[in-house]
């Protein structure tokens, strides 16, 4: 049973069966026969879909290969086509490495960088935000809601603040979609990432909307595809998937939310009832999805190996930097020691949890913490 949507989540029935296709068929949206005419009609088609899902016009979204790229495109393509603009960003000291990472080679390029804090909770500092603008800020890029903690960032007041100060703003809604709303409209996003797998659908593929009248230098060169601003062929099938699931997030996602949100709810209360157990992220600004608890004197990965004995399967952190040693940076930026931070484990919730599954977890997590401890040197009862 997984606890670790995380890390993936498993592509929907009906995405494959609209994918398989496309798959066995070769079309290329680019050529002029009939099979490259209907490449390019179902591409549209999921352009719509996929804009629809955030209240976008389909002329505003760009395919690319997942959130990590349309990250890169956003910061690195927008920075670069608008330098002569300014050369200041801001972004949050939570973001994923998909911004950071992009913001630090700006920084090389002579972009300079201002990292907003978090408070206890994850929430952004708007004042230091409010207070960072200047003269030459270009771009401020802040998270709809955080991947490890699912706190929901305050992002209403940062786009009416930008748009006050004439600064484009840039949302990474990937961990966000299809959990709670996401409107570029609401948010008042110029820029907007998102992802296919968070929703159920093929890994591979994601989007950036591009609000109309924003110039962005394309990342990648070649064939011009994406009207420019994004070349290479285009993976047709996936991006089909995307689409079908976009149309079903649409329809679903009010109620599983829902669903979703007393599963939640229940599994925090259970788990805060273990001695020294504490909650890492916002109480209640947080994803339907997320359950992010830390132990006093235990490790989050020696959980983790208990919990996988007992078929569940959760994480200790950022799925994508849990191969390294260091604490997950979104830990320590909530100011979180590193021995807390390591004590931390990640549950994430998803379409195939039940009741039954939490009141598992509820059982053998318990134990699991207790045997730990025993075996701790730092544990003394
Ligand atoms: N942004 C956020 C908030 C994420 O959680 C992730 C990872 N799922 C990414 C960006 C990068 O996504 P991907 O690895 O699919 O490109």
């Amino acid at each position: 049973m997984s606890f670790d949507y995380i890390s993936g989540c498993p592509v929907d029935e009906r995405v494959i069966e609209a994918m398989v296709p496309y798959m066995r068929e070769g079309g290329n949206p680019s050529s002029v026969h009939s099979h490259g005419f209907k490449a390019k009609q179902v591409l549209e088609e999921s352009r719509a879909s996929v804009a629809a899902l955030v209240h976008a016009d389909p002329t505003e979204m760009v395919f690319t290969s997942g959130a990590t790229e349309s990250n890169n495109l956003a910061l690195i393509g927008y920075a670069l086509r608008n330098k002569e603009k300014g050369n200041h960003i801001i972004t949050s000291a939570v973001e994923h490495t998909s911004v950071i990472n992009p913001c630090k080679f700006l920084q090389k390029s002579g972009f300079e960088i201002s990292y907003a804090p978090v408070d206890s909770y994850g929430v952004v500092d708007v004042s230091f935000i409010e207070e960072s603008i200047r003269e030459n800020t270009l771009l401020i890029s802040i998270q709809h809601a955080n991947n490890e903690i699912g706190t929901i960032q305050p992002l209403e007041d940062l786009g009416k603040m930008a748009i006050d100060k004439g600064i484009r703003f840039h949302v990474d809604a990937t961990a966000s979609l299809g959990k709670i709303e996401v409107n570029v409209e609401e948010l008042n996003a110029d820029l907007l990432t998102l992802s296919s797998n968070d929703i159920y659908g093929p890994r591979g593929v994601g989007a950036l909307y591009i609000r109309k009248g924003i110039k962005v230098q394309p990342v990648l060169l070649g064939g011009g595809q994406e009207r420019g601003l994004r070349s290479g062929t285009e993976n047709v099938a996936s991006i089909v998937g995307f689409g079908v699931a976009a149309d079903n997030t649409q329809k679903e996602y009010g109620t599983e939310a829902e669903r979703l949100t007393k599963l939640r709810d229940r599994m925090i209360e259970g788990i805060l009832r273990i001695e020294e157990s504490y909650l890492n992220g916002h109480p209640e600004k947080r994803l339907p999805t997320n359950v992010n608890v830390r132990f006093s004197y235990i490790e989050g990965e020696s959980i983790v190996l208990s919990l996988d004995q007992e078929g569940i399967q959760a994480s200790t952190g950022s799925a994508c930097s849990s191969k390294t040693l260091q604490p997950s940076h979104v830990l320590t930026a909530l100011g979180l020691k590193h021995e807390e931070a390591h004590g931390s484990l990640l549950l994430t919730l998803g379409r195939h949890n039940k009741d039954e599954d939490v009141e598992k977890l509820l059982e053998v997590l318990p134990r699991a913490v207790e045997r730990l401890r025993m075996i701790s040197p730092l544990y003394r009862r």
